[in-house]
């Protein structure tokens, strides 16, 4: 076996161990097999860097970068196998008797929507379907069209505007019961599908308005997919019971991570302590506190999510109505819907492993919600 080829397999062998962890897209750590340390490998210009001494002195693709590339071909590989896609629904059997025999018989028009009717050759019957917008006076693509202005941060009034230049004549307050309809059919839906997300998380908080009151959104993010799992309002920064987001965060995951990064508030170490710390150092969360650091990139992320949840509380201002539409919902639309640059125009649940097909997202989200 050749020097490179021993490192190649070294490498496997510790990507399969486990013995690594991610801290952020260009940054790893991985635990040496010889000592008690660890080797930080960072990636710059595309090109990862190893403070071993195999890289350091004999300028050699060590096992250490071998073990990340492993890794992440082994993570790949397990999203793929794991991938759940969700198909638009269509319509193949007759709604009375069920029977696949059928054929499309006419569209049904009314003044704002067209819809296809069937006709069933086993028991002669016709019927039309519209899943998930039965009885809606509105059609599938003006409501989902209302929902993605308003989560581009529309506000109600200018999306009902918008819509009447499309000839859809609806008020601000019909606007908004589709979206808390729908977001609350999909919310149900989507919360029985276990995102399969990485294994660095990052919490952070940010100060809201919510109908006047100063708040703290606590939100949690895996930083490799960018999905943001979970979050909490609290009435205060300081002394804040971070534990139940890391409770919400490892019910939504079905796992809890390797790394933990937060910044230097005394409530996430707490937190940290009860609800990921182990006993046994193997399976042990590792908790960085993260001192923020401007220009820093790993912060940026968070950053951003911070600036989408205050675009989103302007939007929710003018909403009198006591129960306006939430953070989850927001929630919904940057984890489902919203592409992600930063993520080669991926969604965050694309790159967790959860295809959404179709044309318009929002269809078929609402017809799988709806399905029987
Ligand atoms: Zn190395
Ligand atoms: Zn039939």
């Amino acid at each position: 076996m050749t020097q490179e080829k021993q490192r190649q397999e070294k490498g496997k062998q510790i990507a399969l161990k486990s013995d690594l962890i991610r801290i952020s897209d260009y940054h790893y750590q991985v635990h040496s097999q010889t000592t008690n340390r660890d080797y930080h490998v960072i990636k710059t210009d595309e090109v990862w860097h190893c403070d071993c001494p195999d890289h350091r002195f004999r300028k050699v693709c060590c096992k250490h970068i071998h073990a990340i590339e492993f890794s992440l071909k082994i993570r790949e590989e397990v999203r793929e196998r794991n991938k759940v896609t969700i198909e638009p629904v269509s319509v193949d059997s007759c709604r009375f008797c069920h029977s696949k025999n059928i054929k499309k018989y006419g569209i049904r028009r009314n003044k704002h929507t067209a819809i296809q009717r069937f006709s069933c050759s086993d028991c002669h019957k016709t019927f039309s379907m519209n899943i998930g917008f039965e009885k809606m006076k509105h059609n599938p693509k003006g409501i989902t069209t209302a929902m993605q202005l308003y989560f581009s941060g529309e506000s109600l009034r200018n999306v009902a505007k918008s819509l009447r230049l499309l000839g859809m004549d609806v008020t601000h307050q019909t606007v908004y019961n589709w979206i808390n309809k729908y977001t609350k059919l999909m919310n149900q839906y989507l919360d029985k599908i276990t995102p399969q997300v990485g294994d660095a998380w990052r919490a952070d908080e940010v100060y809201v308005k919510i109908r006047g009151e100063l708040k703290y959104v606590f939100a949690m993010m895996d930083d490799e997919t960018r999905f943001w799992i979970a979050q909490e309002v609290a009435d205060r920064k300081e002394g804040h019971d971070a534990r139940g987001l890391l409770q919400k965060s490892k019910q939504v995951t079905q796992t809890k991570p390797k790394v933990f990064i937060t910044d230097g508030l005394g409530s996430y170490h707490e937190a940290y302590k009860k609800e990921f710390w182990t006993l046994k150092r193997r399976n042990r969360t590792l908790h960085i506190r993260h001192i923020h650091l401007q220009g820093d990139m790993n912060n940026n992320k968070m950053e951003r999510l911070n600036g989408e949840i205050r675009d989103r509380e302007k939007v929710m201002r003018g909403i009198k109505k006591k129960d306006s539409v939430t953070l989850t919902d927001y929630q919904l639309f940057h984890n489902y819907i919203r592409p992600h640059s930063a993520l080669g125009n991926m969604t965050p649940s694309e790159k967790c492993g959860m295809e959404i097909k179709g044309d318009n997202k929002w269809i078929t989200l609402i017809q799988n919600a709806s399905k029987k």
